[in-house]
């Protein structure tokens, strides 16, 4: 699979690469260049009625194949993509603007991982029975729901796209699914691994468009019957409401400002090292970075000169250079939305430790939209830059000297969906987790990835849970069948 300079992508509907009925296309732009280096259609609903057409089509026999069938075809695609890792990290960082090596070395492999993953969840995904004594048994169907729509985000393309795809296709879906406008190019290269693994045509159908044309015509399709979102909790909030009075099957993952807690006693070398990770990895654009680091006052001194100077060392620059700690932030958008961030937090009275300011990197990349990761300490609880999701490298600095004080500050937020805490103390770490209003608790370590475990957050980060067996539940109705044993049973 070779990725040629100028990149003119297709949907991929009824099993062929085709052009929008639409005929409009968006630009695709590098955000390490500022170049434009493709074009993208911009779908509609006549697209997605095609696609709708191509799933209906294709539906009543995927989701009566076997479970052995739908397992090799999944696996298939795993193997392609583990094949084609270069071509797919390329596309992944020359959309995205992150470092190449974090490409090939967390955003693809994991995307395979998710339909290994899958393909064998469904050789063992069984229904449970409820015997009523002498008189009736109960079993459950999990069957699948029909045709699902799969929405996701920018900031890891391929990896959130395949987390949903892949269940969704194993439990016997058949799937109308869109990335993001802004890095769609390793979808559409996983559109010609599908085919090249004989996935049967219009079982899985990917359209590209923005999410005003595209998205919403996705959403409020009467015969898309469930839908599975990754992205903001505007948008999210924008499909509930088209979705809800349709009643939908709905699975919302959504924004975050997640607390780090660090305790006096944590293991000092791993927290740096990990906190540095969990602050910028992926140029702060991860769902689950612990933007707001909260600390114990007895070690704050000592955490600023240690984590400062590991920030330093965290070189931006060319996505394409292996040294590259950081790339680019993904658009020129975005990279305003950041730098203006930045303003409001001096504004609201912040100071800023490091960082701050826009970076220049020198040869191809002079163009780029890259960002110095920023550290800001001297603001309080309430104030928009602790509230709002920032998405970009930058993160907080507070303050605590009680336990107590610690939950509160880690649960002063509209938003629950993941939270790190540092400590030695095996009792307070328990109790914390009770505590801190999120879907995920992360003690002594972050992102660290059990595909079975659920995931998904509480609050503004969304409803419904993901992995494992929660996804196979989202993408199959359950039907209890109570079977009575005959009229003198119960005697
Ligand atoms: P976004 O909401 O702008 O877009 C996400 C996807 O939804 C895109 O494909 C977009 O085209 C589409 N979309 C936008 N508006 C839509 C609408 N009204 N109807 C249907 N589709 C629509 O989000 P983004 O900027 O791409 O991603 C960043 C956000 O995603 C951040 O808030 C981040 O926290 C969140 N996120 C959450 C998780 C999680 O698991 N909770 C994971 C990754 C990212």
């Amino acid at each position: 699979m070779n990725l040629s300079n100028y990149q003119y992508i297709q949907n991929y509907i009824g099993g062929e690469l085709i052009e929008p009925l639409s005929k409009v296309y968006l630009d695709n732009i590098n955000p390490a260049t500022g170049e434009k280096f493709g074009q993208i259609p911009n779908s509609n609903s006549d697209d997605v009625d095609r696609a709708v057409s191509a799933a209906k089509k294709a539906f009543p026999s995927w989701s009566t194949t076997t479970p052995e069938f739908r397992f090799k075809i999944l696996n298939r695609i795993a193997e392609l993509i583990d094949d084609n890792l270069h071509a797919l990290a390329l596309a992944e960082t020359t959309d995205n603007g992150k470092p190449l090596w974090l490409s090939k070395r967390v955003d693809i492999p994991r995307a395979s991982s998710n339909f290994r993953f899958f393909a064998t969840a469904i050789m063992h995904f069984a229904s449970e029975s409820h015997s009523m004594e002498n008189e009736a048994i109960n079993y459950t169907l999990r069957q699948p729901v029909g045709i699902v729509g799969c929405i996701s985000p920018w900031n890891l393309p391929l990896y959130l796209f395949t987390w949903k795809i892949a269940p969704a296709l194993a439990a016997g879906n058949c799937v109308i699914a869109k990335p993001s406008e802004v890095t769609p190019l390793s979808s559409f290269l996983l559109s010609k691994i599908c085919i090249e693994a004989g996935l049967p045509e219009g079982v899985l159908n990917i359209l590209h468009g923005d999410g005003p044309s595209c998205g919403s015509s996705i959403v409020a399709h009467p015969e898309i019957k469930a839908i599975s979102f990754t992205g903001s909790t505007r948008a999210g909030k924008n499909i509930a409401e088209i979705a809800a009075p349709m009643f939908k099957k709905l699975s919302l993952e959504l924004g975050g400002k997640n607390p780090n807690v660090i305790f006096a006693d944590c293991d000092w070398d791993k927290m740096i090292k990990t906190t540095l990770q969990s602050s910028f990895s992926n140029q702060g654009q991860i769902c689950l970075c612990g933007s707001r680091i909260i600390i114990e006052k007895s070690i704050y001194e000592k955490f600023k000169i240690d984590f400062l100077a590991g920030v330093k060392k965290l070189k931006v620059g060319d996505p394409m250079d292996d040294a590259s700690k950081q790339g680019a932030v993904v658009s020129k958008l975005h990279f305003d939305k950041v730098i203006g961030c930045i303003e409001q937090a001096k504004q609201e009275g912040g100071t800023i430790l490091i960082g701050g300011n826009a970076v220049q990197p020198e040869g191809r990349c002079a163009n780029g939209y890259f960002i110095e990761p920023t550290v800001i300490e001297g603001l309080g609880a309430h104030c928009k830059t602790n509230m709002e999701e920032i998405f970009g490298p930058v993160v907080t600095l507070q303050t605590f000297e009680t336990e107590e004080e610690a939950l509160t500050l880690a649960n002063c937020s509209d938003y629950g969906l993941a939270s790190t805490l540092w400590t030695q103390d095996i009792s307070r770490a328990n109790r914390m987790a009770q505590k801190i209003n999120a879907g995920i608790i992360w003690v002594n370590c972050w992102l660290l990835r059990d595909l079975r475990t659920p995931f998904g957050g509480v609050k503004n980060s969304g409803v419904g849970r993901e992995g494992g067996w929660d996804a196979m539940r989202f993408f199959t109705e359950a039907k209890n069948v109570c079977v009575h044993f005959g009229s003198d049973a119960h005697r």
